[in-house]
């Protein structure tokens, strides 16, 4: 195991060896999640105070924090307990009073002797007519006076920490500082007229106004970009370490692909072909793919997949795609059945409801390679599912499938090749930081011919009118989905808002025509009822969130959202993409109750404005924040220190490609930029990464 560098110790030293830092102080920083000197460095100063020297308080605009020099005058030591301490001072043109509670008299005559000079900074402010300051942050005499800054940082604070201590803290942490070498492309640094990191330091710590607080300035962008580098190093080195794990290439003869793509009633789009190149050059290479495909609902995402999927069948291999539902499996079965037709291979479906016989006769054409490929859900995963060359796996939907499934999938094949489909639009920053071990390839495009989603924001009081808008479009021969939200601090109630809204739709429009389906039913039942509103059966579809993943009915062109100020951005973009689907002009309505606040009417009005799956992320990002949008725990997203990936954003993608570049040039971070980028590693405290670097 590799042991950090000594050059970094100091850096990582306890908070106590630290001037002016107690085991209390050290205490108190620790809740803040600050340990060592260099989480201090890196804390960053959120504000300051401007200490603007001025000739005299006369006629200065109040309260204002001034720095003002003074002749000392009497010391009014209070007359009774509980009063403070006053000290007269007087200006080049006023005369003003100095405030102190409990105050030791010795102290403060030792700071302020009578009759002396002493330069003075605090905030003053009009008591009862007359100008005071009550404890001032700065006294010091006149040879002294360049000890009070021109602009104070001021830190994030902890309860009971003041920032004078901090300060000093921050300052002693500097000192501490090594010499490291430039681990930043040098162009990249030249370009971007960026400090060195040491430099970048003292900058950061010593702004000389506002403006210098800013995440655009150099200093900062520096720093910001440092913890990033190091971020996508790290995940760059894991992308390696896994395509390196036995890789195997499957290259197609074209004969299947040329088969059905001859047959498609449309042509594939720009995105399809873009994304579908990049498959097949990954799975052409010896190197294990871990590709994700992100696409906005209804971009064509299962086009590419079983296109993928024959590649590998063509090179005499099998394939695996799974969903996250039964419904969803056979919804794919179908889709693709009716597009590979004309490939000629075995497709077949596997769930939890095959048994018996028939089981066993699909799991042994499998281990003899004669299904070529199997759709299913988590059933593929069960032990005695042998395939005879599993070459590639699909996993639709992957919000739904956690890490360990994907690994289980990897056990079935020596060298599957992973293709991770999600439809949850995410910023690229976030996708970056998050997905930034995987390579991504992005469906940007919808096929052509789509109608838009007619979306509608509609006060509950109107409840009447949609009612007679879902009676025409039934009469039609229309389908639609009618969602209840979740109430968030009650499972009941959410039930019984459902079942209600059930009810009164069974009576309207009759017992058949209307199916429900909620979070709590037994699996088998919700099934069912999925099934009758697929097969056309019922005509409205109840329910509560669970229809948000992938359920396809063209023939509903109706979505329904009750109480839509409860949700998310993110879900009612993908609840609306379950509409707009069919040949006919489809509509959302969102219902809601009014007076609508500030972020709810916003929400709304954005999705009113567009159906842009990427710019409604990254709307989302800017009102919730990264952590909230996806969960940093389990999305692996680092808590940065200094960058801000909302107003940073840039930058991530900045420092991935950097970060694989460096890597392509000396996978074993040789080179003097290499090992500055290993030492940075450590400074960030990747120490599991450097077991990555390539060893021999
Ligand atoms: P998703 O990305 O949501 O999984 P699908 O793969 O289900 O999207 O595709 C949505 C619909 O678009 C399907 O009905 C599919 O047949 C159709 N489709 C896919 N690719 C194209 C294309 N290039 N041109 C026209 N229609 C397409
Ligand atoms: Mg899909």
């Amino acid at each position: 195991m590799a042991t950090r560098p000594d050059i970094l110790f100091p850096l990582f030293a306890e908070l106590e060896t630290l001037p002016g830092v107690g085991p209390k102080t050290a205490k108190l920083l620790g809740a803040m999640d600050v340990a060592t000197p260099r989480d201090l460095f890196f804390t960053l100063p959120h504000t300051g105070i401007a200490r603007t020297l001025v000739e005299t308080l006369q006629g200065h605009p109040m309260p204002d924090t001034v720095t003002v020099r003074v002749t000392v005058g009497r010391h009014l030591p209070p007359a009774q307990k509980g009063r403070p301490y006053r000290i007269e001072v007087e200006d080049s043109a006023l005369r003003f009073t100095l405030v102190f509670f409990h105050a030791r008299a010795d102290f403060l005559q030792r700071l302020l002797p009578t009759g002396q000079e002493r330069i003075i900074s605090g905030k003053a402010e009009l008591y009862d007519g007359m100008v005071q300051i009550t404890h001032p942050d700065h006294v010091v005499s006149l040879q002294d006076a360049s000890e009070i800054p021109g602009f104070e940082p001021i830190y994030p604070l902890t309860q009971g920490v003041a920032q004078k201590t901090l300060q000093k803290a921050v300052a002693a942490s500097l000192t501490r500082r090594p010499t490291l070498g430039e681990w930043t492309d040098p162009a990249l640094v030249a370009r971007e007229e960026w400090p060195t990191w040491s430099k970048a330091l003292d900058q950061v710590h010593a702004p000389g106004k506002l403006a210098d607080l800013s995440p655009d300035h150099p200093a900062r962008r520096r720093l910001a970009y440092d913890e990033l580098f190091a971020h996508q190093l790290t995940l760059a080195l894991a992308r390696l370490a896994r395509r390196r794990a036995s890789g195997r290439a499957s290259v197609g003869d074209g004969h299947l692909l040329d088969a059905v793509i001859e047959a498609l009633p449309y042509k594939k789009t720009r995105a399809q072909i873009r994304a579908l190149a990049e498959i097949s050059n990954d799975l052409g290479a010896p190197l294990r793919m871990n590709r994700l495909l992100q696409g906005d609902v209804g971009s064509g995402k299962t086009l590419v997949a079983l296109l993928a999927m024959l590649t590998v069948v063509e090179a005499g291999g099998q394939a695996v795609m799974m969903a996250p539902t039964e419904v969803l499996a056979r919804q794919h079965l179908e889709n693709i059945q009716s597009i590979a037709g004309p490939a000629r291979i075995r497709i077949e479906i596997l769930t939890g409801r095959d048994s018996g016989k028939a089981r066993l006769e699909k799991t042994d054409a499998l281990a003899k390679g004669e299904i070529n490929i199997l759709l299913g859900t988590h059933a593929v995963f069960q032990k005695d599912v042998v395939f005879r060359d599993l070459r590639l796996a699909v996993v639709d939907e992957q919000h739904r499938f956690g890490v360990r499934e994907r690994m289980m999938l990897g056990a079935k094949g020596e060298a599957v090749d992973v293709l991770v489909m999600t439809a949850t639009p995410i910023p690229r920053s976030l996708a970056l930081a998050q997905y930034g071990d995987m390579d991504v390839s992005v469906l940007d495009e919808k096929p052509p011919g789509r109608k838009p989603v007619t979306t509608a924001l509609v006060a509950n009081g109107r409840l009447d009118e949609v009612i007679a808008h879902l009676d025409t479009a039934i009469s039609a021969g229309r389908q639609a989905y009618w969602v209840c939200p979740l109430v968030e601090e009650s499972e009941t109630l959410t039930l019984t808002a459902a079942e209600d809204r059930y009810a009164g739709l069974r009576a309207r429009f009759g017992e058949d025509r209307v199916a429900l389906v909620h979070g709590q039913m037994p699996h088998a039942e919700k099934d069912a009822a999925m099934e009758r509103f697929v097969a056309d059966k019922a005509k409205i579809l109840v329910a509560t969130t669970v229809i948000e993943v992938g359920v396809d009915v063209p023939n509903a062109s109706i979505m329904v959202v009750e109480g839509a100020e409860h949700f998310g951005l993110a879900q009612l973009h993908q609840l609306r993409g379950r509409v707009g689907r069919g040949a006919e002009a489809s509509s959302c309505l969102l219902l809601y109750q009014p007076p609508l606040g500030k972020s709810a009417e916003r929400r709304l009005s954005l999705l009113r404005e567009t159906e842009d799956g990427f710019r409604i992320s990254e709307v989302d990002l800017e009102m919730r924040g990264a952590g909230d949008l996806i969960g940093v725990a389990q999305s692996g997203l680092p808590k940065f220190r200094v960058a801000d990936v909302e107003t940073q954003s840039g930058l991530m993608a900045l420092a991935q490609s950097d970060a694989r570049a460096l890597l392509t040039q000396d996978p074993k971070l040789q080179s003097p930029r290499g090992q500055a980028a290993r030492l940075l590693l450590w400074l960030m405290g990747h120490d599991e990464s450097i077991r990555l670097i390539q060893v021999g």
